[in-house]
């Protein structure tokens, strides 16, 4: 007998059919081992206008999940992606390093595959178009596939031609169809985000050349593992990868891995390049180096999986004391941007407005609007020159030499920067980690 339960709303739509036997999201088996359980959570890219501080606010569990066989990391799916990403409020091009990393990269991509003015490259989920604007230069055609119309809009402006879509086989069909298929294909941090898995994938090795390249970036498990990032973990993002659970998803779709770079992005992130297995690329070294480094690791136990809760739970406590004792002593903290990962930290931590005066943040769609569940105002980035805070909480602590650099004027006041994540520490703008 099937024991799934229906949609609590369906006449919505929002809430999707969740079960109590969970399947894992890319082999169906039956999920039985927690990775980490955050508790309830609300969605992490709600900020609230002022006109809904006083209404009801939807909170879903934050209960990662670990599969016994395939070793994916996953959240079930609590709220369907139309909800979550009809109006998105993440920019990418707010991220001035962010930027140049996609600039760079498409310079090297270019040169690696030779592409030319008859190529096609394809971005999955190409956000404002902070990566493809970079291609026109240099003459390759491209096409972002955008399922927020709000950002999609902004990449046209750029001149980034950009379907509003969720991409899936699908839509690769009806391209493929038209005469539409990618010489490279590049989904950046969008695997994790993405519901059904084998469907994308599927779609992906559809749209693609025979002798095509796909490049996926992701943040690498065995970072988030080895660097507490719990807060990488949101309702937005359902899955989370390790090289060896990416190898058996590429080799279920009759795709190989060729290459895998390891990156600094958020906190440590992998580049896979993959293309057809019956292409003619070679892999690399490097990818059987990783996949051997990753057995030996552990990645294939599920005792690795089970012992990340008790860190994370430390890594709570050793926060909560520290900011405890700033405010014994009559501090103010104010946090440095407001992105999404920085709600997981705050309501998984309970760190309200009783310890944060405010958060300011470089995206206008944020000012005036309050974080979801702990309500913390957000400003503008100048309201820190006014308010003169003693610390200063950076919650996108993987940008923090950009944040530290951008904002090192605090230190005339003696204001310092606290870094939550991997552990709590401290940075003076006038003399470095302390
Ligand atoms: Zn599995």
């Amino acid at each position: 007998m099937q024991d799934n339960i229906a949609s609590i709303a369906s006449d919505e739509k929002r809430v999707v059919a969740r079960t109590h036997d969970p399947r894992c999201r890319i082999c169906r088996s039956t999920l039985r081992h927690t990775f980490v359980d955050l508790g309830m959570s609300p969605l992490c890219e709600s900020f609230l206008p002022a006109a809904r501080l006083n209404e009801m606010e939807p909170y879903y569990p934050l209960h990662a999940l670990v599969c016994e066989k395939c070793f994916l990391v996953q959240l079930q799916e609590y709220v369907s992606p139309d909800h979550i990403f009809s109006e998105y409020a993440y920019f990418s091009s707010y991220s001035t390093s962010w930027v140049e990393h996609a600039r760079l990269y498409c310079h090297m991509i270019k040169e690696r595959l030779r592409l030319g003015p008859n190529s096609l490259a394809v971005e999955l989920a190409s956000n404002d178009g902070y990566l493809l604007q970079h291609f026109l230069p240099l003459g390759v055609p491209v096409m972002g596939i955008e399922p927020a119309a709000n950002v999609a809009e902004a990449a046209r402006k750029r001149g980034v031609p950009s379907l509003v879509e969720f991409f899936g086989t699908t839509l690769a069909e009806r391209l493929a169809t038209e005469g539409k298929q990618a010489d490279l294909i590049i989904g950046n941090n969008v695997l994790a985000q993405v519901p059904d898995l084998n469907d994308f994938v599927a779609g992906m090795k559809r749209l693609l050349k025979p002798e095509g390249v796909i490049t996926l970036e992701f943040p690498h498990l065995e970072r988030l593992i080895a660097e507490n990032q719990f807060d990488t973990i949101y309702h937005e993002h359902f899955s989370y990868f390790s090289f060896v659970t990416t190898d058996r998803l590429a080799k279920l779709h009759g795709l190989k891995i060729i290459d895998v770079e390891k990156l600094k992005t958020h906190g440590g992130s992998l580049r896979v390049y993959l293309a057809h297995a019956t292409s003619s690329h070679v892999p690399s070294p490097r990818v059987s180096a990783l996949l051997d480094h990753e057995i030996e690791s552990g990645f294939g136990e599920i005792e690795t999986y089970a012992r990340f809760s008790e860190q994370v739970r430390r890594t709570k406590r050793n926060l909560l004391s520290f900011l405890i004792a700033c405010k014994e002593q009559g501090k103010k903290i104010c946090a440095y941007g407001a992105p999404g990962k920085g709600n997981t930290l705050l309501n998984y931590c309970g760190i309200g407005p009783d310890f944060i005066h405010f958060a300011v943040d470089r995206n206008p769609y944020k000012h005036g609007r309050f974080t979801p569940g702990m309500h913390i105002p957000i400003k503008p980035v100048e309201a820190i020159d006014e308010a003169k805070p003693d610390y200063l909480l950076v919650l996108p602590w993987n940008l923090k030499d950009e944040i530290v650099h951008q904002m090192r004027h605090v230190g005339e006041w003696g204001c310092r920067f606290i870094i939550p994540i991997p552990e709590v520490h401290v940075i003076d703008p006038a003399r470095g980690v302390s």
